[in-house]
């Protein structure tokens, strides 16, 4: 005598997949970014011109674009390049620029 147990694995599973229908419109603007007095913190400087700024690694020497005028990415140069500047403040990179 055998007796047959079928057990449906029930759980209940989610599985629709719903493409997301966010329509990304392509609105590229051309933003100059400006630089700004406390960048210095990072160890950047202005160079460039007035209508296109572009920061300029005080101990490198090494120009960034106008779009890495922006705190993360000054300071992943810094980090990344000279990590042992990373703690340094203001005043020692004014220092370094006279
Ligand atoms: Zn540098």
């Amino acid at each position: 005598m055998d007796k047959f147990l079928l057990r449906k694995n029930s759980s209940s599973r989610t599985d629709d997949e719903e493409p997301s229908t966010s329509v990304t419109k392509n609105l590229k603007k051309i933003v100059k970014r400006k630089y700004d007095e406390d960048y210095i913190k990072y160890g950047f400087w202005r160079c460039g011109d007035e209508t296109a700024p572009r920061p300029q690694c005080i101990i490198c020497g090494d120009q960034l674009s106008n779009e890495s005028m922006e705190p993360s990415k000054l300071k992943r140069h810094l980090y990344s390049s000279h990590p042992s500047c990373a703690n340094k403040d203001k005043q020692y990179f004014k220092r370094c620029l006279e």
